[in-house]
């Protein structure tokens, strides 16, 4: 797409759900606020927000309602903008010689939509073929966390997801694969309940039809427990 930085533009990307960059746009003094001075501010915006609509904001109900939603902002769904809340890398040893693929399916994913700041809501699947190095099973969980907390676009997170694996792993076969909902597409827009969307990234190995196919296989294992 070309731009002419024209608001037109940006604004037909948003609604296309088209992203720009792998890395999470970030201006450069991202963290020079601490979180309460970002909370002290956003806090403010909210009330305007909300005072434009017209609502009364001495109504006990709403009263609450501006600190409620920058303590969430900052501290919680986009939370993940914080690198120092990246978790730690602690990897293991393959003792145990396992070398054949592993996945970690049906990972929970909640994230928000950097063109609506509406929910994205769905799972996430992730395969690595062990190179000597293994982490913890509950790491591939927090890792999909991490990255889900901050505004996105299903693409980079499927991507930002795999580059942060192939680089605790020490491997590039790592492969992950995420099918969510949209809510600015399920409830607003073209209100589609029933689509999904569906995005993947392969690396190394995966990038082989045979490795991917049992990945794949894998993912549609239905077990009842
Ligand atoms: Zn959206």
């Amino acid at each position: 797409m070309k731009f002419n930085n024209n608001l037109d533009d940006f604004d037909a990307l948003g609604n296309e759900h088209i992203g720009t960059s792998e890395n999470t746009p970030m201006r450069r003094d991202a963290f020079k606020l601490s979180n309460e001075e970002k909370i002290d501010i956003i806090k403010d915006d909210v009330r305007h927000i909300m005072e434009t609509l017209g609502l009364d904001l001495t109504d006990d109900s709403l009263k609450g309602t501006p600190n409620r939603v920058a303590k969430m902002f900052v501290k919680e769904i986009f939370g993940g903008l914080d690198p120092d809340k990246k978790p730690s890398a602690s990897t293991f040893e393959n003792k145990y010689k396992y070398g054949e693929m592993l996945v970690e399916k049906n990972i929970t994913v909640y994230s928000t939509c950097e063109h609506h700041l509406l929910p994205i809501v769905g799972k996430a699947h992730i395969a690595y073929i062990s190179n000597g190095t293994v982490v913890g099973l509950s790491k591939m969980n927090r890792v999909v966390d991490y990255f889900a907390k901050r505004p996105q676009v299903q693409e980079r997170l499927t991507i930002q997801i795999v580059r942060e694996l192939q680089e605790v792993l020490r491997t590039k076969d790592v492969a992950c694969v995420i099918d969510a909902k949209h809510l600015c597409v399920n409830s607003r827009g073209i209100r589609d309940i029933e689509s999904s969307t569906v995005t993947s990234e392969f690396g190394g190995k995966f990038k082989d039809m045979a490795t991917r196919r049992e990945f794949l296989d894998y993912i549609k294992l239905d077990t009842q427990f």
